[in-house]
């Protein structure tokens, strides 16, 4: 599963697949630059993926409780 990793608030999102450009699940990316936008590996263990703010949108373990 690919990640879409909101550099600016270190969010990780789920990338829509199949869909080109690096857009969100939760469309939560349409305001954002895509200069501050990357496109990571998902389940990268010590990625930065793994270090980011999951979106509680995009995860159901997302958010913070
Ligand atoms: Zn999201």
């Amino acid at each position: 599963m690919d990640l879409v990793l909101n550099e600016v608030t270190n969010t990780v999102h789920r990338h829509e697949t199949g869909r080109p450009g690096r857009q969100a699940v939760c469309g939560s990316m349409f305001h954002v630059s895509h200069d501050n936008l990357r496109v990571v590996r998902g389940a990268e263990p010590g990625g930065e993926a793994a270090s980011a703010t999951k979106c509680g949108r995009c995860f159901e373990d997302g958010g913070s409780y």
